[in-house]
């Protein structure tokens, strides 16, 4: 966090030399918007609106054609997802496909993946992670027959931001059969250890599945040199691919012959698929988790922004993130720290344990500082009680639009503007 500078002109140099400023220029961005919430939903690129303009011109010239005639076409259009996004989680190509969303894709793999036997009945996750995964994991409970009350075991986070890593391992005992972490967690923003967590977990003999929703296109990943079993995310957060765009999951190969028990004839080879037999022919690949035809209009996105995201790199995207989160918290130490401002961060401060976002921290009035400032033209996102979260993204944002939401939080409260906004609701934070 050292050699930055608190002027303007800093911000403006920080810009210039950026290696990943040309990529900017490919985004939509809201007019007279400074947006900080693709944590949330991922800006649209044109590279993604051009694919998306393809694939309806395709349906329109060819109709059924297209899955097999088109550009891309649409019978393999998943698996080459796939394979174009294998390379930012650091798997084999057939590791991976697009496949339906992010819960429907734990419930699909959950059910293959854990199989409760004898004292090893339980499935260990977090107290901290998004409400969705944890309603899966108790479905998937109930449907054993089991009592999702005794079977699910929750490790507990010691200030109610971040989870201690040695907290996980201890709560691996033999009575675990499998376990589900987020990569990132989706209100503090720590990244846990990915890799020391799954080596713990297979020493334990215990099945462990990530939930990257918040670290994919943002962060690297390497699941087949960490030996990680499966792992799923959605394209709509770093990966730009447009609002409820769909999922990806990804199987360790060394799995590839357990049995999709949610199964649908998407997960057949495709040499047979159109056999129509009553056999399930499964295909030896991730591609075997699919269930149904995959919505074309809701991929076509995605080829657009995997382009974007392989031509930067995800390295380099880390790389810039970094230093984006690392000048934020340095302003907000230096700006935003002291009274009557009382900003503080419940984001880890140290590199390996931050993800894209830095969740900003105010005990008191921090929904109507968030409003204020939204309608500042600042778009942030709330998580209550207390935290405005902020991602600055690599390929869209500026490290002067950093600058300036700062200085504009700072006029918020000189001015107390955020007093008008104390008593308004929103449904989509
Ligand atoms: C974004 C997110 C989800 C969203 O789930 P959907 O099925 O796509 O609605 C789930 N879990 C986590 C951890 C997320 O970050």
């Amino acid at each position: 966090m050292r050699g930055f500078e608190l002027s303007e002109d800093f911000a403006l140099k920080l810009d210039r030399e950026d290696p990943l400023v040309s990529f900017r220029s490919r985004f939509f961005i809201p007019p007279n918007t400074i947006y900080f919430d693709g944590n949330s939903l991922g800006l649209m690129s044109k590279d993604s609106e051009e694919s998306l303009t393809r694939v309806i011109k395709e349906w329109q010239e060819k109709g059924i054609n297209g899955w097999l005639d088109a550009e891309q076409p649409w019978f393999y259009f998943a698996e080459a997802l796939g394979a174009a996004a294998a390379e930012l989680v650091g798997a084999e190509a057939d590791e991976v496909v697009a496949a339906a969303s992010t819960t429907v894709n734990i419930h699909s793999l959950v059910s293959s993946f854990y199989k409760p036997a004898g004292r090893r009945k339980k499935i260990l996750a977090d107290e901290l992670n998004f409400p969705s995964d944890i309603y899966a994991l108790k479905g998937q409970i109930a449907l054993r027959g089991l009592n999702p009350e005794e079977n699910l075991v929750l490790v507990q986070s010691r200030d109610g931001k971040i989870l201690d890593e040695k907290d996980i391992v201890n709560a691996m005992d033999g009575t675990i059969a499998l376990a589900l972490f987020p990569s990132v967690l989706y209100r503090s923003g720590q990244l846990l250890d990915m890799e020391s967590l799954a080596r713990k977990a297979q020493k334990k003999g215990i099945i462990i599945g990530f939930d990257c929703c918040h670290s994919v296109g943002a962060i690297p990943h390497r699941f087949d040199e960490w030996d990680v079993d499966f792992a799923l995310w959605c394209s709509y957060k770093y990966m730009n691919s447009g609002p409820g765009s769909p999922a990806f999951l990804y199987v360790n190969r060394k799995h590839f012959n357990e049995q999709p028990l949610l199964a649908g004839w998407f997960g057949c080879d495709k040499e047979k698929q159109f056999n129509m037999t009553l056999d399930f022919c499964q295909v030896n690949s991730a591609g075997a988790w699919q269930i149904s035809t995959p919505g074309i209009l809701g991929l076509a996105p995605l080829e657009g922004s995997l382009k974007i995201l392989r031509e930067a790199g995800i390295e380099r995207i880390r790389e810039k993130s970094l230093r984006m989160t690392a000048y934020l918290f340095f302003l907000v130490e230096n700006v935003l720290s002291g009274i009557p401002y009382r900003f503080g961060t419940a984001t880890p401060k140290e590199p390996e344990r931050r993800g894209g976002h830095v969740a900003l921290q105010r005990n008191e009035d921090a929904w109507s500082i968030c409003q204020a400032l939204k309608a500042r033209g600042i778009i942030p996102d709330f998580r209550p009680p207390d935290i405005i979260r902020i991602a600055p993204v690599a390929l869209y944002n500026k490290y002067h639009e950093i600058w300036q939401m700062v200085n504009i939080i700072k006029s918020i409260i000189d001015n107390k503007d955020y007093l008008s906004f104390k008593n308004k609701k929103a449904q989509v934070t």
